[in-house]
């Protein structure tokens, strides 16, 4: 039987109907609850500002996505890092430099696996700069802050979910095709309502590398119970049905509930953590309105 589900797996990822092989880390759904539940956890101020901006923060929470689908060339490899392609846990044989890492690898080798914490970390930048831009007045700064906020919290979401650290990132390599969607879209949309989470309030993170680094290493470790979770349930079964989610549900929902938890801690952290360093501007502050001339009837 999981022979024959494994095989039409196989059949289905052929056929292209799974193939985009990297898929949305968290499923669009996901990345929605972990940049809500982070601004939830912001100090009074961010999360007022941010308050008045969620429909817009949420419109844009999988848009990084959307780049990758529509055929933006580069965006394929900024959402993950196999971090095992460079050996064994603790995974220290890849410079956490950029440079240093392309140095060692070459940039074909780096960019085929993935740049997720480098990416990540020049959102930071990006973001750092916008709130920055904002309190100097500048016309577009608040409006940028707030679009890179949820592009930001996008890439750090990516990092805490396992299947964006690994080779075998949607089981293709132990026959296990499409577990990436299975464990990060279809469990938490199938039992939304069972899912409980607990993030930590937030601490001002002063950087993002290393955070996303750390949280792919500790990721990539969760994969094989993951993996094995997902062959038991399986087991003995001719399709993914009612009783494969339930068995699979009840053997992960505790990982699945800590990385998403830890993921909105990121957020809120990476977000707190760069509008700390551009001074804390305060993003209800209405722009000072240009002086506009009094033309002259007629003049355009
Ligand atoms: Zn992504």
């Amino acid at each position: 039987m999981i022979r024959r589900l494994a095989i039409m797996a196989a059949v289905v990822a052929a056929l292209g109907v799974l193939a985009p092989a990297r898929v949305g880390a968290w499923g669009g759904g996901g990345h929605r609850l972990i940049l809500e539940r982070a601004i939830d956890s912001l100090p009074a101020p961010l999360r007022a500002a941010f308050d008045l901006e969620r429909a817009t923060l949420l419109a844009h929470a999988s848009d990084p996505d959307l780049w990758r689908v529509a055929g933006f060339e580069d965006e394929a490899p900024r959402h993950f890092l196999d971090i095992d392609a460079y050996g064994p846990p603790p995974f220290s044989a890849l410079p956490r430099d950029l440079g240093a890492a392309i140095e060692k690898y070459g940039p074909e080798t780096v960019t085929k696996n993935g740049l997720l914490p480098w990416r990540a970390a020049e959102m930071r930048g990006r973001l750092v700069r916008a709130f920055e831009a904002h309190a100097a007045g500048q016309r577009y700064g608040r409006s940028n802050a707030v679009y890179l906020t949820a592009v930001l919290a996008h890439y750090v979401a990516d990092a805490y979910q396992p299947f964006h650290a690994v080779l075998n990132y949607d089981g293709q390599l132990t026959n296990q095709h499409g577990i990436h969607a299975r464990f990060e879209d279809e469990l938490p949309t199938r039992f939304a309502a069972r899912l409980t989470y607990a993030p930590k309030p937030p601490v001002a993170l002063s950087e993002t590398r290393d955070t996303v680094f750390e949280a792919l290493a500790s990721g990539a470790g969760l994969t094989d119970g993951v993996l094995a979770a997902d062959r038991r349930a399986a087991d003995g079964r001719a399709e993914y049905d009612d009783g494969y989610y339930e068995a699979f549900f009840a053997a992960v929902q505790p990982v699945l509930e800590r990385r998403t938890s830890e993921a909105v801690t990121a957020v809120a952290g990476v977000i707190l953590g760069a509008w700390e360093q551009a001074g804390r501007p305060d993003l209800s502050a209405p722009l000072p309105r240009p002086v506009q001339k009094i033309r002259g009837r007629g003049a355009r």
